[in-house]
């Protein structure tokens, strides 16, 4: 009985949706199918738009101002100057054959009561809204940053890398003190500040530049703690002439021009600087009321908590699951899957009390080209309690995880984009 009266719940949802749309969306043809509508063409958005095609029951909108797709996974290896940067990129080709309209453009509001997107120049009308947008730093967090943010580029997002391999590319050749600051979580894919550390470490050994990385940590050891004791073992033993690893550091402020960093430890002098600055969803998402930091969500489902309408997934959203491509793409699909069952009256959610799994992820903590540390998240949910999160990750760097690491991105940007 009481799945019954939840999947007439999602019917009259749906209807209402439907019916709003034809009367309030003059802007954009209507189209006899549910039109959904994906912002962010990134790990979250590309799995949604991937379980929503096939079939060709939704009309399906993909919105992202960048012309193709570049994996922040694995890409150490084109900072470090081990890869061209072409071995981390796709382009969108895939997605246009699908049939997806897809708008090379930014949203700059949502219109939750109109349930239309807007960009500078369009409106884009919805039934359903997935967003999948990422994170923007928190540049307030660091007095003096903002004012010099393009001297150190923070490099978490696609196509930001390039910024940090020219300034890696600096140091190697002049060497000197290169500053790696790690802040608290939540941050996206915890292990990446000290997998940068040690690909640079390999890279100053082989080219024999003289002078140091310091990783100024805000943790108490490397993130997520299970991964603490492997990673410091590989830092010490593999790059300890190379590695400063400096730990419950508070950064207060930079000096751009004096090229210092003031801490809750002193003053820490540098020539180069990848400050990681703290994380939050970007502004949009606050601007529409979904959240504070992050959008606040339901789990299993990834559904809005303010708005029944919109789902978010990856790193915009704030359940305390780990910020990892492999979650934002698994929940994308999932996402995707359910829109398709409500839409087709028979998805059942959840009850309360219900444990179901949650994506899972995989990590990769690449400690040199050729060792990696794996670390294996596995996630569930009793529905009305937070996530469990339990990691499984390996002792100590090895060979088979750094292989295991190249096979699992081609096999993933294949799904995304192959
Ligand atoms: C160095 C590094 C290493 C990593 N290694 C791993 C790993 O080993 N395993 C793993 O699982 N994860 C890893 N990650 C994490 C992974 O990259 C992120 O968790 C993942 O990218 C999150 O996906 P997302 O869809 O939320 O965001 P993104 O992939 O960043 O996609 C967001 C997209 O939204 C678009 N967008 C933003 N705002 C708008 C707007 N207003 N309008 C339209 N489009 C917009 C952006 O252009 C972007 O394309 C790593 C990250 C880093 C930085």
């Amino acid at each position: 009985m009481g799945s019954v009266k939840r999947r007439l719940v999602l019917r009259g949802f749906f209807a209402a949706a439907a019916a709003a749309s034809v009367t309030g969306c003059a802007a954009v043809a209507t189209s006899a199918r549910p039109r959904v509508v994906v912002v962010g063409g990134g790990w979250g958005g590309l799995g949604a738009v991937r379980a929503l095609v096939p079939g060709g029951k939704v009309d399906a909108t993909l919105i992202e101002p960048n012309d193709g797709f570049m994996s922040c996974p694995l890409s150490i290896l084109y900072i470090a100057g081990y890869a061209p940067a072409s071995d981390f990129q796709r382009g969108y080709d895939v997605i246009d054959s699908l049939g997806v309209r897809r708008v090379k453009d930014r949203v700059v509001d949502i219109d939750r009561a109109g349930r239309m997107i807007k960009t500078a120049t369009r409106s884009i009308p919805y039934d359903f809204l997935v967003l999948a947008t990422g994170l923007e730093y928190m540049e307030e967090a660091l007095p003096g940053y903002a004012g010099a943010r393009d001297q150190f580029p923070v490099g978490f997002r696609a196509f930001e890398q390039s910024a940090v391999r020219r300034q890696v590319a600096t140091f190697l050749d002049q060497g000197g003190h290169y500053l790696i600051t790690v802040p608290k979580p939540p941050y996206r894919c915890p292990p990446a500040p000290y997998e940068r550390a040690c690909l640079i470490a390999q890279r100053m050994k082989e080219k024999g530049t003289k002078g140091k990385v310091i990783v100024v940590d805000a943790n108490k050891g490397p993130m997520p703690p299970p991964l603490a004791k492997p990673m410091l073992t590989a830092m010490r033993e593999m790059y300890g002439a190379q590695i400063e690893y400096i730990n419950e550091v508070d950064p207060k402020s930079i000096d751009p021009g004096k090229k210092s960093l003031a801490t809750s430890k002193g003053d820490i002098p540098f020539q180069h600087a990848n400050i990681i600055l703290p994380m939050r969803a970007p502004g949009l998402i606050r601007k529409a009321g979904l959240g504070e930091r992050f959008a606040g969500v339901e789990l299993p489902s990834f559904r809005s908590r303010a708005d029944k309408s919109i789902f978010v997934v990856g790193d915009s959203q704030g359940a305390p699951l780990p910020k990892s491509g492999h979650i934002a793409f698994g929940a994308g699909q999932q996402v995707g899957e359910q829109i398709l069952a409500t839409i087709a009256g028979k998805h059942k959610a959840a009850d309360l009390g219900d444990e179901v799994t949650l994506p899972g992820a995989i990590c990769w903590g690449k400690v040199s080209t050729s060792l990696a540390i794996m670390i294996n998240v596995t996630s569930s949910v009793v529905v009305g309690d937070p996530p469990k999160v339990s990691y499984e990750v390996d002792p100590a760097a090895n060979a088979a995880s750094s292989k295991g690491a190249m096979d699992w991105g081609r096999d993933t940007w294949n799904a995304m984009l192959g």
